[in-house]
């Protein structure tokens, strides 16, 4: 791509629009061969995954010197277990998930993952390591069974179907006139944005990273597919450390802790029973939703009478 005389600086703009919006970081990162801004120590080791566990020490991180972003963020997501974090929107939330990723080195503190700290690794090992759910998925101009397959390129057709089954996509597949052959993307048949997260977790299945980032859509879903939706991650995050990164608050409820983050502190943490006792941010957050979700569904229960 460099050598297509696309102005350097336009790469430098989709590579700062690839690094805020996560979106499908590793196909990004396959098509464009960046340079990478932060830099690895010489002879950096790879990361070596035993267990998975994430932990967040003291974290101090700003994007520019003048305005501190995370203050003293300390967590920590056991190996196998789901930490969700919620909040206002700029409170800091994809902040954590970039941080994850180490597009950026922190100003305090430290993030390790089984105790090698991030900034001491070969980043594409620590990369390898993750996998994303993110909040829009690239699709390629290629067949549906492709698009699953680019999680592991060398699973089987029996891999792909299983792990479409498994995102609870492989129902609507083998629906259309040519199955898994059917061609999707810009020039073929467009998916909803709950079928293209779909797509993205069967083709995690596939990849089975130990750690996973989810990243939530921000926009409303009917209540089929969200529950559609909320099986597929249930299925992708069992038994592999997870940080999800939470919009609907329907889907935090069994996650073993959640962090209430707001403008960059930790204001609320616990169950999402204890927080709901607590009767802070977090209870506040869960009525609005619910207040919003059941007036969605009244005037659903209008027009169907109509
Ligand atoms: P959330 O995901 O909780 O909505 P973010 O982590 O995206 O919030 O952003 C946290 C804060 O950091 C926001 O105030 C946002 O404007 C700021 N921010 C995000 N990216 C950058 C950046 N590249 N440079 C400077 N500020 C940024
Ligand atoms: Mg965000």
């Amino acid at each position: 791509l460099m050598q297509l005389s696309i102005p350097l600086n336009f790469i430098g703009f989709v590579y700062r629009e690839i690094r805020q919006g996560l979106t499908d970081i590793e196909a990004m990162f396959d098509l464009l061969e960046v340079e990478e801004e932060v830099k690895d120590q010489p002879n950096a080791p790879d990361l070596v995954v035993k267990e998975g566990t994430i932990k967040f020490d003291s974290v101090d991180f700003r994007y520019d010197h003048d305005r501190p972003i995370l203050k003293n963020v300390s967590f920590e997501v056991p190996a196998g277990k789901t930490v969700a974090i919620v909040g206002p929107s700029g409170a800091g939330k994809s902040t954590i998930s970039r941080l994850l990723f180490r597009f950026y080195d922190i100003q305090g503190g430290s993030i390790t993952i089984d105790g090698q700290d991030l900034r001491e690794v070969d980043q594409s090992s620590l990369r390898a390591a993750i996998g994303m759910v993110p909040q829009d998925t690239v699709l390629f101009n290629e067949s549906i069974a492709y698009n699953v397959r680019y999680g592991r390129m060398s699973a089987t057709e029996e891999e792909v179907r299983q792990a479409a089954d498994r995102a609870q996509i492989g129902d609507f597949i083998e629906r259309l006139p040519q199955g898994f052959a059917t061609q999707v993307g810009e020039r073929g048949l467009k998916l909803s944005g709950g079928e293209k997260q779909r797509v993205a977790i069967a083709r995690t299945l596939l990849k089975a990273p130990p750690i996973l980032i989810l990243d939530e859509a921000t926009s409303a879903l009917d209540t089929q597919t969200e529950q559609e939706i909320k099986a597929a991650l249930d299925i992708v995050s069992e038994n592999r450390t997870t940080v999800v990164i939470a919009h609907r608050l329907s889907t935090v409820i069994d996650a073993d802790e959640i962090i209430v983050l707001r403008t960059g502190e930790i204001a609320e943490r616990g169950t999402h029973q204890d927080l709901l006792k607590m009767g802070g941010l977090y209870s506040a957050m869960w009525d609005r939703q619910r207040e919003a979700s059941e007036a969605e569904q009244a005037l659903r229960d209008a027009q169907a009478r109509d």
